[in-house]
């Protein structure tokens, strides 16, 4: 049958008036899906990366990824946080699809520890919604699952604790976003690469107003008696600064730097007096992690009481993208 023009427009009308409803449903709102607060008790680590070859691009133009990362890294301030146990929320309603549940929360780093191959997601929970659309949330706590294959949820229901299972290092959510099996960058979904400014995020205003980004973050700060390892910040069993310690040491944990970036920081005393400062020369590299302190010996007299403050600041091309104070009283 041929149809007169007229009809065909018609017709064409009525088809994308049924289409437009289904496409505004398809694409997902989704919640922040973490019991936690970005800033106090957690810190995104990596976004999507949107550069197609080797390189390194988030969607605000920064480094904040890794080669080929297809979600965003939520990660908790360290292991103590993760075995208290913090719920993975999901991010909207739908329907589990598959789990995996049984790899062990243990670095990739750690002496002996298992391969992570076939399983680099660990343990995990997919859930669909609708269709086309698939949540992944990655690294769960091994034992920790709350729900089956087949199950709805709805959003904000806890599905999992932060885990440090398969291909990690850190206590993390790898939480990734597909459409019709593509990776979609949930901060900028319109396209994959590229970081020019996109409108209209999958966030709910209050998520993204969460996860506002940030160039460069300082994910733990404080004072001890000696230098600090990141096994002793992952466990909070750094030696605490005392009126007799042989030395005061401030120290921080910095992620997301860049190369070239320059770290400054400075130890004051309780009169106002600078105790300790330096300079970092430009980073070499980009670092995903980056461990600053600086110290001092104690003086022949001991430390005066009193409260002690610390100063860090991240230069960036000229730019200060980290400014940060922490103190201590001894
Ligand atoms: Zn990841």
């Amino acid at each position: 049958m041929r149809l007169a023009p007229l009809a065909i427009l018609a017709l064409a009308a009525a088809l994308s008036a049924l289409a437009a409803p289904r496409a505004a449903q398809a694409a997902p709102t989704l919640a922040f899906p973490l019991a936690c607060e970005i800033g106090r008790t957690c810190e995104i680590q990596h976004y999507v990366d949107r550069d197609p070859g080797p390189g390194l691009l988030d969607y605000r133009c920064g480094h904040r990824v890794e080669d080929k990362h297809d979600g965003v890294d939520i990660r908790l301030l360290d292991m103590v946080a993760q075995r208290a146990g913090v719920d993975v929320l999901a991010a909207a309603p739908g329907r589990v699809i598959a789990i995996r549940d049984g790899v062990p929360d243990i670095s990739i780093r750690a002496p002996g520890a298992p391969s992570t191959e076939g399983h680099h997601c660990g343990n995990r929970v997919a859930i669909a919604l609708g269709d086309a659309w698939i949540l992944d949330y990655c690294h769960l706590a091994e034992g920790s699952l709350k729900v089956r294959v087949g199950d709805t949820v709805g959003v904000g229901q806890p599905l999992a604790h932060v885990g440090l299972s398969g291909d990690t290092e850190f206590p993390h959510l790898h939480f990734s976003v597909r459409h019709a099996n593509q990776v979609v960058d949930p901060f900028a979904p319109s396209s994959l690469e590229g970081c020019e400014a996109q409108a209209g995020s999958l966030w709910t205003p209050e998520a993204a107003r969460q996860m506002t980004y940030k160039r460069g973050v300082v994910l733990n700060t404080g004072f001890a008696a000696a230098l600090v390892g990141q096994g002793a910040i992952e466990n909070r069993t750094t030696l605490p600064a005392s009126p007799d310690a042989p030395a005061l040491v401030a120290y921080a944990r910095l992620i997301g730097l860049e190369q070239g970036d320059v770290i400054d920081m400075s130890i004051l005393g309780p009169d106002g007096k600078v105790i300790s400062k330096g300079a970092l020369p430009p980073l070499n590299h980009d670092k995903d992690e980056f461990p600053a302190q600086l110290g001092h010996k104690r003086p022949a007299q001991g430390w005066a009481r009193g409260v002690y403050l610390a100063t860090l600041q991240v230069r960036r091309a000229g730019q200060v993208v980290i400014s940060q104070r922490w103190q201590a009283t001894l």
